[in-house]
């Protein structure tokens, strides 16, 4: 590895405040009390999982006065969508909220902070996408995490696609961390266990980039550190969804994104930006199947992850990449090696002579 390079990052900034436990949830209408003013509504943005499978106990919301929509997550975020549920909010509202309440997973919690930041901000999605293009603080933003390990409820950004530039970047400003969350490791008790795996593992493999990163900053490596210890406990044990275990893996997830505020990702995450562009693969799936291919760079990261798999008895799909096209492999490449500062904090500033295009084919032909 290369010296240690300073991350830049001068002042981060995390989340306001947080309850923390079982039940917390029911804290929610208090909290929403303490912000209401006038007729002003409360509006949810609620993981479509809870409108299949009934609502989460203690959540409570007054439908007469607020406006709850559903998320369908079965696709990640894209700045179109944002903007429709921006005009849904205000077509169906008579001033603009009191809050914004985002209960899901990280799709919906970056649907929950995106609209928070329109509302009040202007203009449309894909003109916030880069670093500290907000200008104005969103509405008072909950988020509430149904499922642990992207971060998304600690981090300062809310990620999403523009099809029409191709472009997945999130709108990185310190106006986009929430100023509440609450975490209650009851509301992950119904994720399938593939999926808790491979967004849990959004956390761990984070971390254990940044770990064998070389931009550094002790505090995020201190935050990186606990959080990789929370999810070897949790991933290692005979029963990765326990209640113990959801609440390690809930604090790992928060922790994780608290870490990402000072620190950067590695190979895993561009080359998962790469599948998520080209082949519409999810992140938390991606960065998985990714794995399969970074032993020669992470060696033990590589054989902790497969025996976290093994011990969960969690499958990862394989040959995602077989029978592409040239031109497909081109677009991977591409998609891949313009993520610079994750690649050069894992490889250093040459990491495009130790990237040329048929290294890049062959690493995604392991996938
Ligand atoms: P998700 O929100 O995409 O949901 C994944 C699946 O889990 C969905 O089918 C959903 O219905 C289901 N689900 C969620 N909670 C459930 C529950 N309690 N019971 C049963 N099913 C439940 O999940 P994710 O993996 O948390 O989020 C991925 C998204 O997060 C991607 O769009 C990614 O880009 C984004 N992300 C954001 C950040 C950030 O800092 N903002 C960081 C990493 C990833
Ligand atoms: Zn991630």
């Amino acid at each position: 590895m290369s010296k240690t390079l300073n991350t830049g990052i001068k002042n981060a900034r995390n989340v306001h405040s947080y309850l923390y436990g079982f039940g917390q949830l029911g804290e929610l209408q208090n909290l929403l009390n303490a912000r209401r003013v006038g007729d002003a509504p409360v509006v949810y943005f609620i993981d479509h999982y809870f409108q299949a499978n009934g609502l989460p106990e203690y959540l409570n919301p007054d439908s007469s006065r607020d406006l709850i929509l559903f998320v369908d997550s079965s696709h990640e975020p894209k700045t179109q969508q944002v903007n429709s549920l921006r005009d849904e909010v205000l077509e169906r509202t008579s001033c603009l909220p009191c809050a914004i309440v985002g209960l899901g997973g990280g799709t919906t919690m970056d649907i929950a902070k995106a609209v928070s930041n329109l509302l009040t901000n202007g203009g449309s999605a894909e003109e916030y996408q880069g670093w500290d293009l907000v200008k104005k603080p969103g509405i008072y933003k909950v988020g509430i995490p149904t499922i642990s390990g992207t971060g998304a409820e600690s981090t300062r950004t809310c990620v999403m696609t523009n099809p029409t530039s191709g472009l997945k970047l999130g709108m990185n400003s310190d106006y986009t961390v929430f100023d509440q969350i609450i975490l209650d490791p009851e509301l992950t008790a119904t994720v399938p266990p593939s999926q808790y795996f491979y967004t849990g593992m959004d956390a761990y493999i984070h971390c254990m980039e940044s770990a064998n990163g070389s931009y550094r900053n002790a505090i995020g490596d201190a935050f990186g550190e606990q959080a990789l210890s929370l999810c070897r406990k949790v991933f290692l044990s005979d029963n990765m969804a326990s209640d113990e275990s959801r609440a390690r893996l809930m604090t790992a997830s928060y922790l994780g994104g608290c870490a990402i505020a000072t620190s950067y990702v590695g190979l895993v995450h561009p080359f998962s930006a790469g599948l998520s562009v080209v082949l519409d693969v999810h992140h938390c799936i991606g960065n998985c199947i990714v794995m399969r291919a970074m032993e020669e760079f992470y060696p033990e990261g590589f054989r902790e992850f497969w025996s976290m798999a093994a011990r969960q008895g969690i499958a990862i799909p394989k040959g995602v990449c077989d029978n592409l096209t040239d031109e497909q492999f081109q677009q991977l490449y591409r998609s891949t090696v313009i993520h610079e500062k994750p690649l050069t904090n894992a490889l250093g500033t040459g990491f495009r002579d130790l990237l040329p295009f048929d290294k890049v084919v062959s690493l995604f032909r392991k996938m």
